[in-house]
């Protein structure tokens, strides 16, 4: 017997068991990207210039649009082939490789694997710090009297889920130490958007716009930054080193994003205005159905987080395990879309790191299924699994 079929009968079995054979199981997230007709446009462009990467008209149009959504005044917006190609491009921009005297980036323990990943692929060793309870993220002036900024040579600053994160927060701790801060804000597309003056700015801030983020061009993502000379930087760290010339003239990657992908975000703002408000449906229905069912303080969804997200935050291990079971019952996926915290990864796992709050954090956080076109009636099933534990106390 193959796995593919032991899988199947597993399953079979388990919708015996608990009676829901009639019931698809809902994921925990279906993406919906631009349709082929309304991509059409964008590709003749395309196919008319047979211009297809290397900062094409299609990645200077999107970058133009973006900016006058996502970015203050002062900004410029450069896209990349992934949130994780403009992570990297953005330290190699304001930090540099890391050296023997700065070999650390400081990463919160709470955020997905791409953060430690970006500050190693340009050479530091991730020293992993706790977050605060409140904010979920590293706080600047907190951060600063932990005294371990010596041989930090870069911080990766993370507004999970999409969260507002203290861009003057940050530039104050840049000016203040000299350390250059870097914010991942791969999710943050509806939030730069609501308050892109007070978000964005000195410290570089980077998107991602990768399928499963609310705003996507298949993969993509962005650095947004006010810092002219950074900005160029960006531009040639994505581009093998090379600005205004074929000479290789700092540390760079093949980062850039290419026309295709480009189409993809052009069609996708054309049609943001009518996402945006389908989300804010979406998220009030949600909102309505956890309050209704009496945990309403416990669901977190948008706009405090991005729509491509929602929480239940359990009150404990024990209380998230039912959650977890009941969920997992009702035919329900569930994730824990920042695993336990960077630091429990496999690879990047460390014995002599413990951080309390991440762990806790972790343990809680249970994303629970919410998509473009989710219906009403999945947000009841997934309501109702949650409720049938919600009468069970510790
Ligand atoms: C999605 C995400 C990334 C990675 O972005 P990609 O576009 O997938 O490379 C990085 N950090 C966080 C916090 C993310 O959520």
């Amino acid at each position: 017997m193959t796995a593919g079929t032991n899988r199947r009968g597993d399953d079979q079995a388990a919708k015996i068991v608990v009676g829901v054979d009639r019931c698809e199981p809902v994921p925990v997230y279906r993406a919906l990207l631009p349709t082929a007709d309304r991509l059409l446009r964008y590709l003749e462009v395309i196919d008319a210039n047979r211009y297809y990467t290397n900062r094409g008209g299609l990645v200077e149009g999107l970058e133009d649009r973006l900016r006058g959504l996502i970015a203050a005044p002062a900004c410029a917006v450069i896209t990349a082939s992934s949130g994780t190609a403009a992570l990297q491009a953005a330290i190699l921009a304001t930090a540099g490789r890391a050296t023997d005297a700065r070999p650390y980036a400081v990463v919160p323990g709470y955020t997905f694997v791409a953060t430690a990943m970006a500050a190693e692929a340009c050479g530091y060793r991730p020293l992993f710090v706790d977050i605060e309870a409140g904010c979920w993220a590293l706080e600047p002036a907190r951060l600063r009297a932990a005294g371990l900024l010596d041989r930090v040579g870069v911080v990766l600053a993370v507004a999970p889920y999409g969260r507002a994160h203290d861009q003057a927060g940050w530039a104050a701790f840049v000016r203040d130490t000299g350390v250059k801060v870097v914010i991942d804000a791969a999710a943050s597309f509806e939030r730069l958007i609501a308050d892109p003056a007070r978000l964005t700015g000195e410290v570089p801030v980077v998107v991602s716009f990768q399928a499963t983020k609310a705003f996507s061009t298949g993969e993509g993502g962005a650095v947004i930054w006010s810092n002219i000379d950074g900005i160029l930087k960006t531009v040639q760290a994505l581009n093998f080193g090379f600005l205004y010339s074929r000479d290789s003239r700092s540390s760079g990657i093949n980062g850039k994003m290419s026309e295709y992908h480009a189409a993809v975000g052009l069609a996708g703002l054309d049609e943001w205005a009518a996402r945006a408000a389908a989300n804010r449906a979406i998220n009030d229905a949600y909102r309505h159905a956890a309050g209704a069912a009496g945990f309403g303080e416990r669901l977190i969804c948008g706009p405090t987080i991005a729509s491509n997200y929602a929480l239940y935050r359990a009150r404990s291990e024990a209380d998230a395990a039912r959650v977890v079971t009941a969920l997992t019952i009702a035919g329900v996926e569930h994730r824990y879309w920042y695993g336990r915290g960077v630091h429990r990864e496999p690879y990047f796992r460390r014995d002599d790191v413990v951080l309390p709050e991440t762990d806790m954090l972790a343990e809680s956080l249970i994303g629970v299924p919410i998509y473009p076109g989710i219906e009403i009636a999945t947000i009841a099933r997934v309501v109702d699994a949650i409720a049938t534990m919600e009468t069970v106390r510790d």
